[in-house]
């Protein structure tokens, strides 16, 4: 949680004033009596409401100087968790706060539902809720994307390439064609003279 709190501050002190604005807004509206301060009632509350489930201790860890409620700064690292840790558990049905597994073959594969587990699901051998058992962590998935974009990457140079030669080739070809079409038309208009010439000849001698 410490790295999570570390990197929400950083990321609220570069955000625009319309999200500082937004944060200020979240902390209101949790904060239901208004006293400027969170309570675990208020934030169960609030997390029922908006049907987040977050991992268990969640607010404890939130409440970093442990006086059993949320203040505004501890709010910020809540709202970085909601906005960035959209990953559910499909072991324990908690949002996934850091590393996490994944099914690869249904997250390439299926387009609605990912088949993920949280660290401590997978050490327990919890199932992912698929048939597949191909789970891989979420740097190595991360890993396999990259390789998945640089691929097809290279297909599509490649299909460009293939498209280019054959458009050359028909371009060249069509041109030898037009070449014979225009010698045969010529060797016609010959013959047709060849043919008035004889012609003219005939009618002299007529
Ligand atoms: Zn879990
Ligand atoms: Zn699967």
């Amino acid at each position: 949680m410490e790295q999570i709190r570390k990197v929400a501050l950083a990321y609220y002190k570069e955000s625009s004033d319309e999200t500082k604005e937004h944060v200020k807004k979240l902390f209101k509206k949790i904060d239901a009596d208004g006293n400027r301060k969170v309570s675990l009632d208020e934030f169960n509350e609030y997390c029922r409401r908006k049907s987040k489930k977050l991992p268990k201790h969640c607010f404890n860890e939130l409440d970093k100087n442990g006086d059993g409620f949320l203040d505004f700064e501890e709010i910020i690292v809540f709202f970085y968790i909601i906005q960035t840790r959209t990953i559910s558990c499909s072991g324990c049905g908690s949002l996934v706060m850091g590393m996490y597994f994944t099914c690869a073959i249904c997250f390439y594969t299926e387009t609605s539902v990912n088949h993920n587990l949280c660290c401590s699901c997978h050490q327990s051998g919890k199932s992912a809720g698929c048939e597949h058992s191909n789970l891989v962590d979420n740097y190595a998935l991360l890993q396999g994307i990259k390789t998945t974009v640089k691929t097809k990457k290279i297909a599509d140079k490649a299909g460009e390439f293939v498209v280019e030669k054959i458009e050359e080739w028909a371009a060249e070809t069509l041109q030898d064609k037009s070449e014979d079409l225009l010698d045969a038309v010529d060797d016609a208009i010959e013959a047709v003279d060849d043919l008035l010439d004889a012609l003219d000849n005939a009618c002299i001698f007529m």
